[in-house]
């Protein structure tokens, strides 16, 4: 396969897949939607799942595991839920195959139907709090901080490599209280570890939000969000949080005593992040030579190259370069030494700006004979001589400076990527001609909503938790009174 990458000017959804599949991240699968994740880009998930799974244990939270069929008369339970996963579930119908008949392959057995059908789950929701049922009796058996990480199947007709995929991996926490307040609090507290997470470790930045009714999740009271901006300018719902009221309590009869001796439902949240993270990755950071990843969560932090000619430098480089990597390695860093002989340096740098390695050395004779190492780095593509004693505490401080300055550029094109609409044309222009977020007012009603969606395809990713756009005003296409301005985009 060829490794050019389509320019983003050209093709930005060419540029992205050429990316994915040629950064070596993932591959289409035999299976429509879904997707095979390679190596590295499962290298690069697990660091992302690792540091978010600390988040969670350190805000109290514990990992279980439930079944991934759930019965088809669970999901009906709630009745909001049910709507919302109904058209894209994968069902289970039969549990044997046997030899056809006619002598071609294996055909599935009539006489082994199940006498309930098994939905792949699209979400736990329904299984864990029939669960929960019995796990909760009395006030004294809450909260319970449960969080799963697996594999959920949605039949997604449009999919996308990461993005979007009939099969992905993703983490889902569910917890029960015993008060709204704390409820609400746990749903809030969650989405403020998601944009922690999105933003120091994955070097994007996030606002924070509340869906619109017709975006909430199927079940949930409310929908908190983190929206991050691509750079082709649209926008990319991060992670979600919901706050799910009684609504599963509910649903499947959860209820315990509360201190003063009286019966009360269970209150709920459930909040998820996916592998559509690593799409927001490469979509938020990458250029056309390859990937930028930032340090934190690289598979790679750096790669040693050397340069060399004959046996002889090779041997005083191999040396040099395993001294380096000790050092990187006692001090954590993720280092390897690329001293194959199979491949030329060319070759080898622009694999790894390819693969996005925050930091690559380059070992040559010369300048070891003058005790000095090159060292480039990936997200401003500039090269400098650096001194050769000290070198790895250099590397460390570098990959800091790498990590902040990758956060600050999207940040600034983030920012510039805010504009305030006032009017119908001016809304329609900006969406045209710059794109991005544009606070906009909105008269708080689905039809406007629906219209200016059926319009221009634009969506209301948030109503911002904090003052932005906080402002009286007129919506942009009834002119009816707003009480503040929501965040509208073309997204993902
Ligand atoms: P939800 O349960 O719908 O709130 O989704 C939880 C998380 O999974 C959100 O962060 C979504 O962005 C993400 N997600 C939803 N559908 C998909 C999909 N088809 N592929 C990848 N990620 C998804």
């Amino acid at each position: 396969m060829s490794k050019e990458i389509t320019p983003r000017q050209q093709d930005y959804s060419q540029w992205y897949n050429d990316l994915v599949l040629k950064g070596g991240l993932a591959d289409y699968s035999a299976v429509r939607g879904c997707m095979v994740i390679k190596p590295y880009g499962f290298t690069l998930w697990e660091n992302m799942r690792d540091a978010l799974d600390k988040m969670f244990k350190d805000t109290g939270h514990v990992n279980a595991y439930f079944p991934l069929f759930i019965p088809k008369s669970f999901l009906s339970k709630e009745a909001a839920h049910v709507e919302g996963f109904a058209k894209e579930c994968a069902v289970v119908t039969h549990y044997r195959l046997k030899n056809d008949p006619d002598g071609k392959g294996v055909v599935v057995d009539p006489e082994a139907k199940l006498e309930e059908e098994l939905i792949v789950r699209p979400t736990s929701e329904t299984i864990i709090w029939n669960t929960y049922k019995d796990w909760i009796q009395s006030y004294r058996d809450l909260p319970i901080l449960v969080n799963q990480w697996a594999n959920v199947v949605r039949w997604e007709m449009r999919t996308r490599l990461f993005l979007r995929t009939a099969e992905f991996l993703w983490q889902e926490g569910h917890t029960a209280h015993a008060t709204q307040e704390e409820a609400e609090i746990e749903a809030k507290k969650m989405l403020d570890v998601y944009a922690e997470f999105v933003e120091e470790f994955m070097a994007v930045p996030v606002i924070k939000g509340v869906k619109t009714e017709s975006e909430r999740f199927a079940g949930a009271v409310d929908t908190y969000c983190i929206e991050a901006l691509m750079q082709d300018g649209k926008a990319l719902q991060a992670g979600t949080s919901h706050f799910l009221g009684q609504n599963f309590a509910k649903a499947f009869d959860v209820q315990f005593l509360t201190k003063e001796n009286k019966q009360e439902y269970v209150w709920a949240t459930s909040w998820g992040v996916s592998t559509r993270l690593v799409g927001a990755l490469v979509m938020a950071h990458s250029d056309d030579e390859g990937l930028v990843l930032p340090p934190r969560i690289a598979p790679l932090q750096v790669v040693i190259v050397p340069i060399y000619k004959g046996e002889e430098q090779k041997a005083l480089i191999d040396a040099k370069a395993d001294e380096i990597l000790a050092d990187l390695k006692t001090i954590g860093i993720r280092a390897k030494y690329d001293g194959n002989d199979n491949n030329r340096p060319g070759w080898k740098f622009a694999e790894y700006e390819l693969k996005g390695v925050p930091v690559r050395v380059t070992l040559g004779a010369r300048d070891l004979a003058n005790n000095q190492i090159e060292i480039a780095r990936r997200d401003t593509k500039t090269k400098e001589l650096i001194h050769a004693d000290g070198i790895s505490q250099y590397i460390d401080g570098l990959l800091l400076d790498i990590q902040n300055n990758m956060f600050k550029k999207a940040k600034t094109y983030r920012d510039e990527h805010i504009t305030q609409a006032d009017s119908w044309d001016e809304f329609v222009q900006l969406l045209d001609d710059k794109g991005g977020f544009i606070l906009a007012h909105w008269d708080g009603t689905a039809e406007t909503e629906n219209e200016i969606k059926e319009k221009t395809k634009a969506t209301i990713r948030c109503i911002p938790i904090d003052d932005m756009g906080l402002e009286e005003g007129v919506c942009v296409l009834s002119g009816k009174p707003s009480k503040r301005r929501v965040l509208f985009a073309r997204a993902y």
